[in-house]
């Protein structure tokens, strides 16, 4: 039976299964844990910027799902980034979300090598996983590296959590054109060897583990979120909470714009403002132009000479035009 806990009256069950909404849920005070995510519009919001074939919109709405769940894991402020980087056709896969849940995702890949029906592992090749956490407020940084499960994304994060965190994590992860969803679930570490209490944590986690197996990907992007929670923690009295509405939201500025130009360096940026008039550098993720002129450029770069360049460029997120 799901309760509904802290931010649900009962009288508001109806409104559990909302799009562009992250959720968390807890069995047996919390030792075993989960968050699931299905966005709509933040999801068709995000994809309108490029007109991506389907296998690797697919990747990216799955992609833009994981960092949702990651994000939802941890108590941070700043940005998460999910990264796949590999050496088949889809060669980039960028995922952002904030402590908030604002988030923006793009993917870079070679056109002419993509096949209508392409398995993960054709498409994404060999390589690795980077999750970077920045937080802004205090500049501290965090990275964690995992190789590439052939499988799935899904299953290399499953690898990420157990080599990074060693808690045993399933996570599943489907996209689809106008909808895209995800969900976790997670043993918590043992709360003192209480052989009762793991009993119940290991079976709770087995069956939930086992049920996601089953799942389908219509199941998990369509059925209501309170009936698709019930079906995988099956006999376990389940609390579910609303945690965050999600939203697609691009974070480019002039000042991200100019640390990406500052790295380009002055004879690049100058030689092209000679040919053109003028820089122009395009936001992969919104497509919004930032336009510099020589009086712009000049400044950038008469500031970098008394501070130092951002910590944070904006690398592999802007293109010069
Ligand atoms: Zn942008």
């Amino acid at each position: 039976m799901i309760k509904n806990h802290r931010m649900f009256d009962p009288s508001l069950t109806g409104s559990i299964g909302q799009m562009d909404c992250v959720y968390r849920f807890a069995i047996e005070k919390e030792s075993v844990r989960g968050q699931c995510v299905r966005l709509g519009l933040a999801w068709q919001e995000l994809r309108e910027y490029a007109d991506y074939p389907p296998s690797v919109s697919e990747l990216l709405g799955q992609a833009t799902c994981a960092v949702i769940l990651l994000a939802a894991t941890l108590k941070f402020e700043g940005e998460l980034t999910l990264q796949l980087q590999g050496d088949g056709p889809l060669r980039l896969v960028v995922a952002q979300c904030t402590h908030d849940f604002k988030i923006r995702a793009v993917a870079r890949f070679d056109r002419e090598r993509i096949a209508s029906q392409m398995r993960f592992n054709q498409l994404v090749g060999q390589g690795q996983i980077v999750v970077t956490i920045e937080s802004g407020a205090i500049g501290s940084r965090y990275q964690g590296i995992v190789a590439i499960d052939e499988s799935s994304l899904a299953a290399s994060l499953d690898n990420y959590f157990n080599h990074s965190e060693q808690l045993p994590t399933r996570v599943v992860l489907a996209a689809a054109a106008g909808t895209a969803a995800g969900m976790l679930v997670q043993r918590m570490p043992d709360h003192g060897g209480n052989a009762d209490l793991l009993s119940i944590e290991m079976n709770a986690f087995e069956t939930a583990d086992a049920a996601l197996t089953r799942l389908t990907t219509d199941e998990l992007l369509v059925r209501p979120i309170n009936d698709l929670l019930q079906s995988v923690m099956l006999g376990y009295d389940l609390r579910l909470f609303e945690l965050h509405t999600v939203r697609f939201e691009c974070r480019c500025n002039k000042q991200r714009v100019s640390s990406m130009l500052r790295s380009l360096g002055q004879i690049e940026v100058d030689s092209i403002i000679a040919e053109q008039g003028a820089v122009t550098v395009t936001c992969e993720f919104c497509q919004r132009p930032w336009v510099f002129d020589a009086i712009d450029a000049d400044s950038i770069f008469a500031e970098a000479k008394i501070t130092a360049p951002d910590s944070i460029p904006d690398s592999g997120v802007a293109r010069a035009s």
